[in-house]
């Protein structure tokens, strides 16, 4: 059966990119009836910050990519944090040195540097350790085993670098880019265990999802160039047979469509790049998320499956649900998929509509709280009813009613010159009048026939009335239904705005 993984670095908040590798994971994971695995990838010690795994989980717990097994949950292969399993990383390093595949390395820092200082001044290609500089340096492979197992007695710090072969072809098929193929002079002799006793991330990934019987490796496109030496390293190990697939996604692009979408970004385009906001540890900087920005969790993913792959039908609006139906790993496009900040607003659009009243007349009623102005649940839930069609976000509701709970200050003077005429007074007044004898609950239908019972009255036709009634009422000539904004506005309110614009 299918089992993927989700193996994010605790380096910092998860990228919204990363939310659509994780998310590209689960949609597959669901599709096939596998399981869907979340592993910490935390060795690089130097750059673990505090907080980034708690942010990891309740990011993936808010766009709700549910987590079969892995860190926070458990599961058959537990522990999932990678700091926590150094000794199997260790033994299979032991093991690819016994096997004559590793080596140990105890070169210094400058004497490392020496070496790329001799390269560059030959003009060698790329400074590296391979399979001729190798045998320069200071390494189990130049030195007597004596030597070697003293120093390793004395505690001298050393690495176990991959011993990558001169010439042996290295290919792959990914799902997505098709044959990926490089020779193995390309790949330097790579550190697998560093001096802390902590493995490098290559090492530790591929053990990893050979112990953890990982099916396919959906990530980013950037891992690309690491993958031939991950197949070098199955085949050093002996796990080639059941070496999971690969499929590397496409990068997100600037809004802009010129190169790839970065955290800067961010400031400038004045959008989010995080799910959830993030405050650094170290620099109390505070970054946006979509979260707190008033994105919704299915608008997020939706527009997050929709950057690098399309059912190929019009279809964009989709459910969780949906989107495991119509997934396909390899529709996966190769091309950058550029992060369209307004196609993200559009989406949550289209979602916001759909809440129900109830849902959105909370913001709205702690907003009009929050501006000093008492506004009841059942009259945040009409606006919301009235409103929630013209915003992208639940809190422009309420300053989209900002017509409704003040009366105007101000009425715009083209309509005024154009419609605020004769009729019109006279077509306000007898409106105005009728509303002091209406009886009972003062609803939109019944308001409705008062207006159309005055103006027959009046001998003037409703039509064209009925911008100057607005301009008075909301001293604007455009927004939503007039009848049902009376109806929230009340009839005393009503009646005193009318009054206001009639002197
Ligand atoms: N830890 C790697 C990352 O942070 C995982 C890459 C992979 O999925 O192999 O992206």
């Amino acid at each position: 059966t299918v089992r993927v993984r989700f193996a994010p670095s605790p380096t910092g908040p998860l990228h919204i990119g990363g939310v659509r590798t994780a998310l590209y994971n689960y949609l597959f994971a669901r599709k096939m009836g596998g399981k869907m695995l979340l592993r910490i990838e935390d060795t690089d010690q130097n750059r673990f910050v505090p907080g980034a795994e708690d942010y990891i989980l309740e990011a993936l717990r808010w766009v709700g990519i549910e987590i079969d097994e892995g860190q926070g949950i458990g599961g058959p292969y537990a522990p999932y944090r990678q700091s926590e399993r150094r000794e199997i990383y260790q033994k299979e390093a032991q093991r690819l040195v016994d096997e004559e595949k590793a080596y140990y390395a105890f070169d210094t820092a400058e004497e490392l540097d020496v070496m790329r200082k001799r390269l560059e001044e030959a003009n060698a290609p790329a400074a590296q350790y391979n399979s001729i500089t190798r045998m320069q340096m200071r390494n189990s492979l130049t030195m007597k085993a004596a030597d070697v197992r003293a120093r390793r007695d004395a505690g001298e710090p050393y690495v176990i670098r991959l011993k990558t072969p001169r010439k042996e072809e290295v290919r792959l098929n990914d799902l997505i880019r098709g044959w990926v193929n490089v020779h193995s002079s390309a790949i330097d002799d790579k550190v697998l265990l560093k001096s802390d006793g902590l493995p490098t991330y290559h090492l530790a990934n591929i053990v990893d999802d050979h112990l953890m019987g990982i099916t396919h490796v959906i990530r980013g496109e950037e891992w690309l160039p690491s993958a031939p030496l991950h197949v070098l390293l199955y085949r050093y190990l002996g796990w080639e047979d059941t070496m999971p697939q690969f499929a590397h996604l496409p990068l997100l692009l600037k809004p802009e469509g010129n190169g790839k979408l970065s955290k800067r970004d961010a400031d400038l385009g004045g959008f989010p790049v995080f799910p959830l906001q993030w405050t650094d540890p170290f620099t109390g900087v505070v970054a946006r998320g979509f979260r707190e920005d008033g994105y919704l969790p299915q608008a997020t993913i939706n527009f997050l499956a929709l950057l690098g792959w399309n059912p190929g039908t019009e279809q964009e609006l989709f459910t969780m649900d949906e989107l495991i139906a119509s997934f396909d790993l390899t529709q996966v496009h190769k091309a950058g998929a550029r992060f369209d900040i307004q196609k993200a607003q559009w989406f949550n659009h289209q979602y916001i509509r759909q809440c129900s009243d109830l849902e959105l007349a909370p913001t709205v009623q702690q907003q009009a709280e929050a501006a000093g102005i008492t506004c009841s649940l059942e009259k945040a839930e009409k606006i919301s009813a009235l409103l929630k069609g013209r915003v992208n976000f639940a809190h422009e509701i309420f300053t989209e009613a900002n017509t409704i709970f003040t009366a105007p200050s101000a009425y715009d003077e083209a309509i005024v010159a154009a419609k605020w005429n004769n009729d019109a007074v006279r077509a306000v007044t007898v409106f105005r009048d009728a509303l002091d004898s209406f009886a009972g609950e003062f609803l939109a239908d019944d308001i409705k026939h008062t207006l159309a019972d005055a103006m027959q009255q009046a001998g003037i036709k409703q039509g064209k009335i009925m911008q100057a009634m607005r301009v008075a009422l909301t001293g604007s000539g455009a927004g939503p239904d007039l009848m049902l904004t009376m109806e929230i506005i009340g009839k005393e309110e009503t009646i005193k705005r009318l009054d206001q614009a009639l002197n």
